[in-house]
């Protein structure tokens, strides 16, 4: 190569050489590949995701991939009350990994985001002022890096459903597909997918409907590569795994304030003492705990998954949907379901537990719950020992689940194999983290890629 550089230089002068150089490293060296950071402060604990793309492909459709994943030490930001700074501090070992990924030369060119979910609005409707400091903290802390930190939002329930349906739809090529004979189209709406999301405090639903959303308030309109999309989306407050797990025991402790506490969903044999304040101290159980919050309750577990869904269906308000057609349950509108759905996060986690992913029918699903729920405490304790942070809870969460998709989002025996039961597509993990960035950096442009972009794809 040498040689022939010297040749040309020689025949043509310094000039040309250049040139000449220019384009040869541009073929040899790779794109230029660019970064960005979101935190997601979900209200059990806070993940770093770092996601990667190449430069001259930027607003192309799925090609940005998931970099880096990390755990921030600790419980959720919403927990940090009484110590905001510590919030802050959490963050800094999984910022300090990302920022040892992306070379030195990016980090001023990276974007990084934290978005805040149902913990944080919990706290906030609590108390404003310490969901306030809090966020000071946080924000105060990922100022003092080098990437350009753009801010520490509280998304509200309509953007984690409206960008979690954008990042599985992104992922799976839904929105813009390039064909053979070299156009960019977009693909039929009927391979849209739906998105069912389930965090410790919330739970959302997010579907291209049939037919027209009669109700604004749960529409999200896009317009993503030339087309527009009415995506029906609703956030649940307090139907959250870990809130659904305290307003159901709240519910038992009222209904036997002198203890102990008899509980359906709990194995049969399993026995434990536990505070009461931590139940009753969420906006999501409007009461206080009977006899005072210093105390302690035993539970006793029942195994008896029959009692444990009448109570489980006592946290819904079905009346208030009775004689209405296009609704839900607590009186929240919703078309009938669409299409086909991936469900993630604790949708995934429970049913990946219960070993019911792999496109079980609905009644394979029904009687592999309840046989778990039907096994002693001392046998499911001896079974799994590695997974106990979470293990007495998988039997009220199976049938939590059940209800929530078909009594409360009207899932049906025909409709049921709809649902793939996910925690990634295409390697990157679902949620609303990677739509969120796409749409604060506009690499989603509004209108379909040129006909030259396509060319070069
Ligand atoms: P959030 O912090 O709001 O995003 O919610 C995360 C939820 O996932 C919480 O309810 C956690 O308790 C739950 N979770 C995380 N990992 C697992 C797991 N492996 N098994 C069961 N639940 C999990």
């Amino acid at each position: 190569v040498l040689t022939a550089l010297l040749g040309i230089a020689a025949t043509l002068g310094l000039t040309a050489l250049v040139l000449v150089l220019v384009e040869v490293t541009s073929i040899l060296l790779p794109p230029e590949t660019k970064f960005g950071i979101v935190f997601d402060a979900g209200s059990s604990h806070t993940s770093l995701f770092v996601y990667k793309w190449p430069a001259d492909k930027e607003n192309d459709t799925g090609v940005v991939s998931q970099a880096l994943t990390c755990e921030a030490e600790g419980p959720g930001i919403s927990s940090y009350v009484s110590n905001p700074a510590q919030a802050g501090e959490s963050l800094r070992g999984c910022l300090e990994e990302a920022l040892a990924l992306i070379p030195k030369a990016q980090h001023p060119k990276t974007p990084m985001f934290l978005g805040a979910t149902a913990g944080m609005r919990l706290l906030s409707l609590k108390n404003n002022s310490q969901a306030e400091r809090i966020f000071a903290e946080v924000t105060r802390v990922l100022n003092q890096s080098p990437v350009d930190f753009r801010g520490a939002t509280l998304l509200t329930g309509l953007d984690e459903g409206a960008f979690s349906w954008i990042t599985i739809n992104y992922v799976l090529g839904m929105l813009l597909t390039y064909t053979f004979s070299g156009e960019w189209v977009r693909p039929p709406e009927a391979t849209l997918v739906g998105a069912l999301d389930m965090g410790g405090a919330s739970t959302q639903i997010s579907f291209v409907p049939g037919g027209p959303i009669l109700d604004t308030s749960t529409e999200a309109t896009l317009r993503l590569y030339g087309s527009n999309y009415s995506v029906y989306t609703h956030s649940y407050l307090c139907f959250g795994r870990d809130q659904m797990l305290n307003r159901l025991l709240a519910r038992l402790v009222q209904a036997s304030p002198s203890g102990p506490v008899r509980h359906p969903c709990y194995h049969s044999g399993y026995l434990a003492t536990v505070p009461l304040a931590p139940v009753f101290d969420t906006p999501c159980v409007g009461a206080s705990p009977p006899g005072g919050a210093a105390r302690n309750i035993t539970l006793e577990g029942l195994g008896n998954p029959g009692t444990c869904i009448s109570a489980i269906r006592e946290l819904f308000n079905f009346s208030g949907c009775v004689g209405r057609k296009d609704c839900a349950f607590d009186g929240v509108y919703q078309p009938p379901v669409q299409g086909r759905f991936y469900a993630f996060a604790n949708f995934y986690y429970t049913f990946h537990f219960l070993n019911i992913t792999s496109g079980q029918s609905l009644d394979s699903v029904n009687t592999t719950i309840w046989r778990f729920c039907q096994q002693p405490w001392k046998v499911v304790d001896a079974s799994y020992p590695e997974d106990h942070r979470w293990l007495r809870d998988y039997c009220a969460s199976g049938l939590y689940i059940f209800t929530l998709l078909l009594e409360g989002y009207g899932f049906t025996e025909q409709t049921w194999p709809s649902i793939e039961f996910r925690r990634q597509a295409g390697g990157t993990d679902i949620g609303w983290t990677l739509g969120y960035m796409l749409n604060l950096t506009n690499m989603i442009p509004a209108e379909a890629p040129a006909q030259k972009q396509a060319q070069s794809f």
